[in-house]
């Protein structure tokens, strides 16, 4: 039953193979005999999942189901479920169980899917490797001594090792797209308002999106349909139809126009992900596309003005926890000031430390217009590029990051080299746009990713896009040893 795709696990259940109990049970037990070596769980939730899968078996036995019935997932630890420990990775929500459920996996629940466990991510999601989190770093199963990507490199390892056939993510600068380049999956963010940040704990609100983790762009096809849609507890949430994107898996790609920037194929780009990656893009090229070389010309600009803005956003939205609402609070405070300072100083790691001061600064009177304002308007100008872009071209592609995963510990004292990782996909989330990241090639025994960047609710063609190259590629079907 591991190893299957949502889409075969589907199968298997429709068809009465396996009920969904024996399914979560195996996923269970595999979970506990091998998640020591990625810890790519922060919690297993062993009898709500077993409560779920007999709420599914038994609703398929009462005829009611969905695609998704039973099929066994995993969730990163942004989420807010309701009764289960929140985490985000940090000290400060390490006694918090959510009094609410976020909207995402409220969705998923009602689609029949069944929670495996809360996975491990970067503390509240900042970070590229995963080795930020309070509950130490996630290993990548490709080798275990490498960072799995960040920040859902829980989710992403999750699936690498077989310990989850699909997981959900959130995505404010790469944090889908690029753990699953680092781990050999699928991963796809959403347009910005395609699906609900309602309950998914603020870091860049401007820039958050929740998305699937998979092994095929069928299963994020599959996962996304049961995510998507309007909630009106979300003020940024779009009122717009929910195609069903499996609808679309099998149209194909002749006369598809790509546009590959040339800024994606500059200095700093390791030379076999530039060759890997451009391979790709000629193997769609077969499949009837036309490529065409095109520019983003403040590609570069996109690190300074995301590391200005998703600070500042996060310095506010971390503000909450303060030791009165929520999680943390430091032992006999003295007074209320006591009280904030302690209970920050040590709930708080130090990236999040770092992050929430470089925001407080770019805030604050007399920066806000040399820092925060001049980063917005950069971010309008990076948007229009896209718009641009979009006008000749129906999408565009590149590689998911510039280099192969590091070993643990390597960017530990240098914050900036780990920012400048996200090269290309923080423009993504500055102009709000859809991108998904296809395992596209191994280069030193590692996974590679291919970037697949759409207009806005592009999200079907990206799917299909993704569905095209793995109907005729193997790549996603790689697993490490
Ligand atoms: N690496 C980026 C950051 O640290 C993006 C993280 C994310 O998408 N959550 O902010």
């Amino acid at each position: 039953m591991l190893n299957k795709t949502v889409a075969e696990l589907a199968k298997g259940l429709e068809s009465g193979e396996f009920s969904s109990t024996e399914l979560t049970q195996e996923y269970l037990t595999q979970i506990k005999s091998e998640d020591s070596k990625y810890n790519s769980f922060i919690s297993v939730t062993e009898d709500h999942a077993l409560a779920q899968a007999k709420a599914a078996d038994e609703s398929r036995a009462a005829g009611n189901t969905t695609p998704l019935t039973g099929v066994p997932i995993a969730v990163k630890d942004i989420f807010c479920t309701q009764g289960i420990k929140t985490s985000c990775g940090s000290k400060m929500l390490d006694n918090f169980e959510a009094p609410y459920e976020s909207t995402v996996t409220e969705k998923l629940n009602a689609a029949g899917t069944v929670m495996l466990g809360k996975t491990n991510l970067d503390e509240f999601a900042m970070g590229s490797s995963c080795e930020s989190s309070y509950y130490g770093p996630t290993k990548n199963p490709w080798a275990l001594e490498k960072v799995p990507g960040g920040s859902s490199g829980g989710s992403a390892a999750a699936i690498a090792a077989g310990l989850a056939p699909a997981a959900i993510g959130t995505d404010t600068g790469g944090s889908i797209r690029q753990p699953a380049s680092f781990c050999g999956i699928t991963g796809l963010k959403p347009t910005y308002g395609r699906v609900s940040r309602w309950g998914m704990i603020a870091y860049g609100s401007s820039l958050d999106q929740g998305g699937p983790m998979t092994q095929t762009a069928e299963d994020a096809a599959l996962v996304l349909n049961a995510m998507a849609g309007f909630d009106s507890k979300d003020s940024t949430s779009l009122d717009k139809e929910v195609p069903d994107y499996t609808a679309k898996l099998s149209e194909p790609l002749k006369g598809l126009r790509i546009g590959v920037p040339k800024e994606f194929y500059s200095e700093g780009l390791n030379s076999d992900i530039a060759a890997t990656t451009q391979s790709a893009i000629k193997e769609i090229e077969k499949l009837g596309a036309v490529v065409k070389e095109i520019s983003l010309p403040r590609t570069e600009l996109s690190i300074p003005a995301y590391y200005i803005i998703a600070p500042a956003e996060a310095s506010t939205n971390l503000s909450r926890f303060d030791g009165v609402k929520f999680g943390h609070r430091c032992e006999d405070p003295v007074d209320l000031y006591d009280m904030y300072t302690r209970t920050r100083a040590e709930g708080f790691g130090d990236e999040v430390k770092r992050r929430i001061m470089i925001g407080t600064y770019a805030l604050s009177a007399g920066y806000y217009d040399a820092y925060y304002r001049k980063a917005q308007q950069l971010r309008r100008l990076i948007k229009d590029d896209y718009v641009k872009a979009f006008e000749e071209v129906d999408v565009i592609m590149g590689p998911t990051a510039p280099s192969l995963p590091w070993t643990i510990g390597a960017k530990e004292n240098d914050p900036v080299s780990m920012y400048l990782e996200d090269i290309y996909t923080l423009s993504v989330n500055l102009a709000g746009l859809p991108g998904m990241s296809i395992p596209c090639g191994m280069v030193d025994g590692m996974p590679v990713g291919l970037q697949v960047i759409g207009n806005y609710f592009d999200e079907s063609l990206l799917l299909n896009i993704g569905h095209q190259f793995q109907q005729a590629t193997d790549w996603h079907t790689k697993r490490p040893a």
